[in-house]
């Protein structure tokens, strides 16, 4: 659980990647806020929010780095991946053309990122049932291949987004001690 008052025994950086617009801002906002912001605005500024967990008996401050809207491709500079121990790449399920990119976006890791990055594939909007455009199979076996995790969130309801972070924090702890 949320450990405050404590020594911190860890600072793991994680960033967030993916298509505009597939919730990347909403996920954060819910894993560091518990919120969901109805009439949020596109990222500006804000460079990472933080939560500090519980991981494995230990205390790790989970430094969570959002894009300020450079999600054009190769707009995200080495700046952002530098130090970073894990990603979260963030697809739409009720859009295609998002889930079609991630490729893109993971040999964007391959390139930028350490060899070593712990990678979870989140398919968002788990919510929108009706709307669903990529079938979950699809998802896990492109994760299988790849060697990521994968989860579908919700970032409205809150399901599994909890899951996906400490999933990534565990397997990041796990890598590093
Ligand atoms: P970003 O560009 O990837 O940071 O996307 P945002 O977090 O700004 O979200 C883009 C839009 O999708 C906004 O209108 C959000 O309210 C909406 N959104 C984000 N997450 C969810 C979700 O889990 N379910 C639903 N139904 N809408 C979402
Ligand atoms: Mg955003």
């Amino acid at each position: 659980g949320d450990q405050i008052n404590e020594k911190v025994d860890y600072v793991f950086k994680v960033v967030v990647i993916g298509d505009s617009a597939v919730g990347k801002s909403q996920i954060l906002s819910r894993f560091t806020k518990n919120e969901f912001c109805f009439d949020s605005k596109s990222t500006i500024g804000v460079e990472f929010q933080t939560r500090t967990v519980n991981i494995n008996s230990k205390v790790v401050k989970a430094q969570i780095w959002d894009t300020a809207g450079q999600e054009r491709y190769r707009a995200v500079t080495s700046a952002y991946y530098r130090g970073a121990l894990g990603a979260m790449l963030v697809y739409d399920i009720t859009k295609r053309q998002s889930f079609d990119h991630v490729a893109r976006w993971v040999e964007e890791l391959r390139a930028h990122a350490d060899n070593s990055i712990v990678i979870v594939l989140v398919g968002n909007k788990a919510d929108l049932v009706d709307l669903r455009t990529v079938p979950a199979e699809d998802a896990l076996e492109f994760a299988e291949n790849q060697g990521l995790l994968f989860f579908e969130t919700s970032a409205l309801n809150g399901d599994n987004v909890d899951a996906a972070f400490f999933k990534l924090l565990e397997e990041i702890h796990n890598a590093v001690s």
